[in-house]
């Protein structure tokens, strides 16, 4: 059903209870609550409206009310682990990664994985990634660039061609131009670019 959306990390449920004191108090409760916390439930003799859903007309069951998400479940034990993912999700989304869940549209017409799984655009570079885990580390990825930037030297990896004349390193590895004026002057580490950015200061 839903499921596909769930995150590699997220499947792996422990064997062991490490709290079960409260798993089982309130679980014969029959349409008593209709909304629970970005929840709503329905009774099986009511419709609720998801032409997808499996549950519809058939057995009692909750939705989830976020955004697009409309996830479906019956088993009540599935509402805090879902409320769990999204919080979980909603702390990796930033101003610069958008989620897109299955289903809904990302609007990037050559992306492999437009409607079909759950995924994360950059809003800052084409990057694209299923993995909420990989955005956090390509997160830190633009920071570093920025801290960079931010020192006054560009940043070009062993892919990148840094297009700087008689260049040795261009292609080669990861490496640093001073971006002030037409310098261009490399370096190899950060304390290599302190000392030069030294230079710019003093002259
Ligand atoms: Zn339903
Ligand atoms: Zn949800
Ligand atoms: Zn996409
Ligand atoms: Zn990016
Ligand atoms: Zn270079
Ligand atoms: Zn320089």
């Amino acid at each position: 059903m839903h499921d596909d959306y769930v995150n590699g990390d997220d499947v792996v449920v422990p064997k062991k209870r490490a709290s079960s004191s409260s798993a089982k108090d309130d679980e014969k409760d029959d349409g008593a609550v209709a909304l629970l916390d970005g929840f709503q439930r329905f009774r099986f003799v009511e419709d609720c409206s998801y032409e997808a859903c499996p549950y519809r007309f058939n057995l009692s069951h909750f939705h989830c009310m976020r955004n697009d998400c409309g996830y479906a479940f019956c088993d009540k034990a599935r509402l805090k682990q879902h409320t769990e993912r999204h919080k979980r999700l909603d702390n990796v989304m930033g101003d610069d990664f958008e989620q897109y869940r299955p289903k809904v549209d990302c609007q990037r017409p050559d992306c492999e994985h437009a409607r079909t799984a759950n995924h994360f655009h950059c809003l800052k570079c084409p990057f694209i990634c299923t993995d909420s885990s990989k955005v956090t580390a390509h997160r830190k990825h633009h920071a570093n660039i920025e801290q960079i930037r931010a020192n006054g030297f560009e940043k070009f990896t062993a892919n990148t061609a840094c297009e700087q004349k008689a260049c040795g390193y261009s292609e080669k590895q990861t490496h640093y131009h001073c971006s002030n004026g037409d310098c261009g002057a490399v370096a190899l580490s950060a304390t290599q670019m302190h000392s030069h950015n030294m230079k710019h200061a003093s002259s």
